[in-house]
């Protein structure tokens, strides 16, 4: 028997990659869902980052037979009582570019004093039969009044991380992974790893049990 499979439901080689680096030390074997062809879409409509990011896992582990791991993430301002939130993504509409994203971001913000913000992500690892483990870790910051730096994505050019005095847009890959809510999420993950394989060798063993799947002699 091969090591455990743990699949990444998503379609971004990045992102799968990423968790294949930071489990390099652990006998899994990481797959995403350019594995497996076409497979149904989930609708992200939860109204929290963890819904989602448990509705993504379950979704893909229940239809694979296999445990799947799902990250939901986004900005909360808290003079907007959280929002941009789950709909970060898509804030100023559905086909919304990140600049456009942005700057409805700082008009609202226009003139408002208090620009405290955080980044928040949310990790699940479900198993097909509907249990689940979660992550979750933020990074709090401010929004500035225009973009600085060039790196990164969405909102990463008008979020200040004050510890540092940089925008995430101006730091390195590396160097925001440090700082970031998905490095931190993604830390803590891999820190609990030991204690994850053996959750899901549990799982694992409850649905052989479920399934009859066992020789009697
Ligand atoms: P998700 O892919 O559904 O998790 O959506 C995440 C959205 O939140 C992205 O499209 C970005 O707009 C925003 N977001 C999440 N994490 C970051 C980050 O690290 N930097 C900048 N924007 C982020």
């Amino acid at each position: 028997m091969g090591p455990p499979i743990l699949v990444v439901a998503t379609r971004n080689r990045g992102k799968s990659a990423e968790i294949r680096e930071f489990l390099a030390d652990f006998s899994i074997e990481i797959k995403d869902l350019n594995d497996f062809g076409p497979l149904p879409e989930v609708a992200e409509d939860g109204a929290t980052f963890e819904e989602n990011a448990y509705k993504k896992a379950s979704f893909i582990a229940k239809i694979l037979g296999l445990p799947a791991l799902a990250d939901d993430s986004g900005l909360e301002v808290e003079c907007l009582g959280g929002r941009p939130g789950i709909h970060s993504a898509r804030y100023a509409g559905p086909k919304a570019s990140d600049s456009e994203n942005n700057a409805k971001l700082l008009q609202e913000l226009s003139g408002q004093t208090n620009r405290k913000a955080r980044f928040c992500c949310v990790l699940s690892l479900a198993v097909p039969t509907g249990p689940a483990l979660t992550y979750e870790a933020t990074c709090d910051g401010v929004i500035l009044e225009g973009p600085r730096g060039n790196n990164g994505f969405g909102y990463d050019p008008i979020f200040l991380y004050p510890p540092r005095n940089k925008t995430f847009a101006e730091m390195s890959r590396d160097e925001k992974a440090q700082v970031s809510h998905r490095g931190k999420a993604l830390r803590e993950f891999r820190d609990e790893f030991e204690k994850v394989l053996i959750w899901l060798g549990k799982r694992q063993e409850e649905e052989r049990l479920l399934r009859g799947d066992y020789m009697c002699d």
